[in-house]
């Protein structure tokens, strides 16, 4: 190690100290020449000592801070003042690194400044963390509501989102627990499911039902997860979620039209398909009875020709409202096609079906529809064991044709 020519004694100790110091520092003339440089500061920038002696720091200046940063340095020291702040400096192999400077003006005894010392400090790392800390705020800023509670589900922190989806200022829910938010949706084995499932695994997503400040509820889709540290320790809970409520509505409303005849409001086919696959597997657990009432207008030909295609079409809808009003709870009615409608009874014997299906007939025949007299033929079956829906449906289809046949407005329960 060089030293000085003038460092003896006590000052040799003070040199050594410098010299092993974990701070980088570095002592300048007046005009920034570099006169002396530390083991710290050789490492942190790559350089050899005589690479730096003589130079001036702009060997590792990176060009990329800001001037007014250099301005103020200089303009604070020629002042005769201690400067600190931040530079983003460049390692002899490139590599860029962020370092806190304080530079502290040398007087000698008259006063006058003879030198600068630099100690700087490497806040890479600090300045790489602030800006991660930014990101995450940035992204805790998002659509998402978003909430975090210690280990114990006390809310520590909630965002913009989450005020806005449920109306609580964050000053109202920090150190609550997000029970504030049940809905009373879910039952007991709900909670007991996300609970086991965070333990677990760490992470629960899925739809829940919340209530908002108002005592509104809504449907959220949310996610929670469990945060711990790095020995494991469970430390947070960070829920994100957002408003499903017009999905859920549009889903509701996709659901219904998926399965709803748009002239009559009744079950279409696909309503049908799906609630006879029901009572199929009802009749093949425990042997119920199923039958089917198929009916279809008389002449309807002859109305749409004399009266209009409207016409009929209101006639179809107060035809399909009147049977409908009629129905017992469990049966319901479906547009088969066209002017044709098949009534479903589950729990239902060929007698009790051919009751029914009569009494509509004369419901339908007593009434008038629109004003106008309007007659339906009705064919009647029941599921015999082992039989599929197809078979039972023709069954009803044969049976229908023969009331036509026998001179319409009447039930049929034998096939022509
Ligand atoms: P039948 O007694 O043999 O059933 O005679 P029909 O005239 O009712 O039977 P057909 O099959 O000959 O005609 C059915 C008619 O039903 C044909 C069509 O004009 C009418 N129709 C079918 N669907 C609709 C509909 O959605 N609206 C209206 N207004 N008419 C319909
Ligand atoms: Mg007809
Ligand atoms: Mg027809």
């Amino acid at each position: 190690m060089q030293m000085p020519p003038q460092v003896n004694g006590w000052f040799e100790e003070f040199y050594t100290a410098v010299e092993q110091s974990p701070a980088a520092t570095a002592i300048t003339d007046t005009q920034g020449v570099i006169l002396f440089v530390n083991q710290r500061f050789l490492e942190v920038t790559g350089y050899r000592r005589d690479e730096l002696i003589g130079r001036t720091p702009a060997v590792i200046q990176s060009g990329l801070t800001d001037p007014r940063v250099y301005e103020s340095l200089w303009s604070t020291l020629r002042a005769g003042q201690v400067w600190q702040g931040e530079i983003l400096n460049r390692r002899k192999d490139g590599e860029l690194y962020w370092e806190y400077e304080i530079i502290t003006p040398v007087r000698n005894a008259a006063g006058d400044i003879v030198s600068f010392v630099a100690v700087k400090e490497d806040i890479t790392q600090r300045k790489q963390q602030e800006h991660e800390l930014r990101l995450l705020a940035t992204a805790f800023e998002t659509g998402q509501a978003a909430l975090v509670t210690d280990a114990r589900q006390r809310i520590v922190r909630v965002n913009r989102a989450f005020s806005e989806i449920t109306g609580y200022d964050a000053e109202e829910v920090v150190g609550e627990t997000p029970r504030l938010f049940q809905s009373g949706r879910h039952d007991e084995a709900f909670y007991a499911r996300l609970w086991q499932e965070l333990e677990e695994r760490g992470h629960w997503q899925g739809e829940i039902w919340n209530l908002d400040h108002q005592g509104n509820i809504f449907p959220v889709w949310e996610s929670i997860t469990a945060v711990t540290d790095d020995s494991g320790e469970l430390v947070n809970y960070v829920a994100m979620f957002h408003n499903i409520s017009e999905r859920k509505s549009r889903e509701l409303e996709l659901n219904r039209q998926a399965l709803h005849d748009h002239l009559t409001g009744t079950g279409n086919r696909r309503a049908f398909d799906h609630d006879m696959a029901r009572c199929l597997r009802a009749a093949g657990r425990d042997g119920s009875e199923v039958s089917v009432v198929l009916f279809d207008v008389d002449h309807f030909k002859r109305v749409n020709d004399t009266h209009g295609h409207e016409r009929g079409d209101k006639i179809l809808r107060q035809l399909a409202q009147r049977v409908s009003a009629w129905l017992r709870a469990s049966d319901s009615l479906y547009r088969w096609g066209g002017e044709e409608f098949c009534l479903l009874l589950p729990a239902t014997d060929l007698e009790g079906a051919s009751t029914l299906a009569e009494r509509v007939r004369q419901l339908v025949a007593q009434t008038p529809l629109d004003g106008l007299a309007i007659t339906i033929s009705l064919g009647v079956a029941s599921l015999r064991p082992a039989e599929g829906a197809l078979t039972l449906m023709e069954r009803a289809d044969a049976c229908l044709y023969n009331a036509k046949r026998e001179g319409r407005n009447q039930v049929c329960r034998t096939p022509l």
